[in-house]
């Protein structure tokens, strides 16, 4: 017999999770599949077990610039047990989650999920009906075209290497590869970026980004802006990775490890999109309206990563998962707001921004006052030696608020925050300047920063 439910969410990630918990407590039948264990990528593959490799290496930092200033003994990573310690968050996540799903009431089923006509699917030889479906399916690593691409490994494996080899490339330069390259150069290996466009994390403001690259030369990374990678081949002692300079140079360098970090697309080709008239753009990405329903299939739905419709964080698709449910509980009158949504780099120290960049200020006409400056003589870095600290602040001439705001340095992830509050409620500069707080920390460096 098809079971039949009120909600299908495809995905157990962060948008799945949020959506069919809200939708189970309002008394809909619902039920969630994914191919992979539960849980998604933030908690398993992405964010969090990063962030403990990142704390880590936070240390050996904080150590080597104290050292000398009243920090005497030295710190070392072991990767293998860092590793183990890593697991102990993520190895724990399917069972809860599968647990979390069955004490709601939520059905759950393994395998891939795919359409077989506009309210139907197939997962794992059972044949299901839906009044609604969810995708949240997330995004996986972007296909690369050029020759011997299938040795590289994704971000997926470099979080679960058992030894972290000596010579890492990395390709890509994003976030991932920002991140990935402090923590494994920390760690003592001997790091490449090989980027093909002309910046590195071309999201953040670039001023800042100068600041922090110094913090790359420290560790020895070497970062190569204008180089496409055109082929890695295997050798006895490891790979070459051949990358073509915007200059047509060519140039080869011998790794042990090459590693995907070349951005990430909506998950959706195993979905059989057609059976379901779900129509994808040239991007072959969700064709959805802005209450992120599918615009030819309207029983449809999508949220975080594999809609796409806001940037490609965990915050995003748990925002996204809480407007489709309200969607579908009221009808559709609610649309995403992705305004003041922070976005960081968790290099050391760390690069964030939330709102606009100054081009896109200036790409508006929009009338500003900008304050930006590279301040490492600030209190809140030279107590703990930090050589990069700086920002750009953006506020609007006629209404005095905050347009967008740009942080690198200590506590530039958790600074950053406040002024996605600014932003999101419409405080002004003159507010926030009023504001009082604790000192000496972080934030209470907002004010000069006014
Ligand atoms: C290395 C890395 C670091 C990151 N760091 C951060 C960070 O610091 N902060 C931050 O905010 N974001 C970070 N992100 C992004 C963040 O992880 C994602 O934005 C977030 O996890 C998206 O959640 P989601 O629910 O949309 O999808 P996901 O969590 O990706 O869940 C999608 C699920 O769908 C399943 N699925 C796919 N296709 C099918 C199918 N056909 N059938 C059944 N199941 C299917 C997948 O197996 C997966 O479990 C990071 C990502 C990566 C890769």
């Amino acid at each position: 017999m098809t079971a039949t439910y009120d909600l299908f969410v495809i995905g157990s990630g962060t948008a799945a999770s949020v959506a069919s918990h809200r939708m189970v407590a309002a008394g809909w039948k619902v039920a969630v599949a994914d191919h992979r264990p539960f849980g998604g990528t933030c908690a398993l593959r992405g964010c969090d077990p990063k962030k403990v490799l990142v704390g880590a290496v936070q240390i050996i930092d904080d150590v080597r610039r104290m050292t000398g200033r009243g920090l005497t003994s030295e710190a070392h990573i072991g990767w293998r047990e860092l590793i183990e310690f890593k697991r102990s968050f993520t190895e724990p996540v399917p069972a809860v989650r599968e647990r979390d799903y069955a004490d709601k009431g939520i059905a759950t089923y393994h395998g891939p999920v795919r359409f077989t006509s506009r309210n139907t699917l197939e997962v794992d030889g059972n044949a299901l009906e839906a009044r609604h479906v969810l995708i949240a399916t997330g995004a996986r690593p972007a296909p690369l075209r050029f020759p011997g691409a299938e040795h590289l490994i994704t971000n997926e494996e470099f979080l679960e290497l058992e030894e972290l080899p000596n010579r890492i490339v990395l390709v890509g330069g994003g976030y991932i590869a920002a991140e990935f390259s402090h923590i494994a150069a920390r760690a003592g290996a001997q790091v490449t970026i090989l980027h093909r466009g002309d910046r590195i994390l071309p999201k953040f403001d670039q001023d800042l980004v100068s600041w922090l690259l110094e913090r790359f030369r420290q560790l020895s990374i070497d970062v190569r802006t204008g180089h496409s990678v055109t082929a890695v081949a295997n050798i006895e002692t490891g790979f070459v990775v051949t990358a073509e300079s915007s200059s047509r140079t060519k140039v080869d360098i011998e790794a042990d490890l090459v590693v995907h970090a070349a951005g990430r697309i909506p998950d959706l080709d195993a979905l059989d999109l057609d059976a379901a008239d779900v129509e994808r753009d040239h991007r072959r990405h969700l064709k959805l309206n802005d209450f992120l329903q599918s615009v030819s299939n309207p029983i449809v739905y999508a949220a975080g990563d594999a809609a796409q419709k806001g940037p490609p964080l965990t915050p995003v698709a748990s925002h996204d998962a809480k407007v489709v449910a309200r969607n579908l509980l009221e009808g559709n009158h609610h649309t995403p707001d992705y305004r003041g949504v922070p976005s960081v780099a968790f290099t050391i120290p760390p690069i964030s921004r939330v709102g606009l960049s100054e081009q896109e200020a200036r790409e508006r006409g929009l009338k500003f006052r900008m304050k930006s400056h590279s301040v490492p003589a600030w209190f809140s870095a030279r107590r703990v030696a930090e050589t990069v600290y700086g920002f750009k602040v953006l506020i609007d001439e006629s209404t005095d608020r905050i347009l967008g705001a740009h942080l690198v340095g200590p506590h530039a992830d958790e600074v950053i925050g406040l002024f996605g509050l600014a932003i999101r409620n419409d405080l002004t500069a003159a507010a926030l300047k009023d504001m009082i707080f604790a000192y000496p920390t972080s934030a209470s460096d907002i004010p000069s920063m006014l």
